[in-house]
């Protein structure tokens, strides 16, 4: 089964909306294989966001992605990368979906909620990056059955 990043950002800690987001998470079926509270700092963020270091908008990113601490999820299931990518939705809260976390939960291309890897290689890495191998539990859900076809775990 594949695993994925989400970062529950300072503007849904700040909001109250952190249960709301793991519990989307969890009644779409998906597993939780690591979760903790973490501040983040200048180097991780330089690290993590590398491809916008650039840009005129870093500044904010990095004072809005260190405002209050961040929970940082590892969520696990078949296909999670691209599951959790599309409940997450646009970048731009104004063009996300409805039904989607950011469509229904902002309005900001910068406060936009949660963080979601986009693809199985940055999963990895971000992994890596914001845990610790034993931080991440390898356990399966009795219900896998009701979840899942035989053939789709
Ligand atoms: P995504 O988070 O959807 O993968 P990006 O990797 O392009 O999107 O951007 C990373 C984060 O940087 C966004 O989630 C958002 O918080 C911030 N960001 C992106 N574009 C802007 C912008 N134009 N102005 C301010 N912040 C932005």
């Amino acid at each position: 089964m594949e695993q994925t990043l989400v970062i529950i950002k300072p503007s849904a800690v700040e909001r109250g909306l952190i249960g709301e987001i793991i519990t989307r998470f969890q009644r779409k079926g998906l597993n939780i294989a690591g979760l903790k509270m973490m501040q983040l700092g200048e180097d991780i963020l330089r690290e993590h966001y590398a491809h916008l270091v650039n840009r005129p908008f870093f500044p904010w990113i990095l004072a809005s992605m260190m405002a209050t601490p961040v929970i940082v999820v590892c969520v696990k299931g078949t296909d999670a990368v691209n599951v959790v990518r599309m409940m997450t939705g646009a970048t731009n809260g104004r063009n996300a979906v409805p039904g989607t976390i950011r469509g229904d939960f902002s309005v900001s291309s910068q406060e936009n909620i949660i963080h979601a890897s986009d693809s199985v290689e940055n999963a990895e890495i971000e992994i890596k990056r914001f845990f610790k191998p034993e931080e991440i539990f390898d356990y399966t859900s009795r219900s896998i059955e009701f979840i899942y076809a035989p053939d789709e775990h």
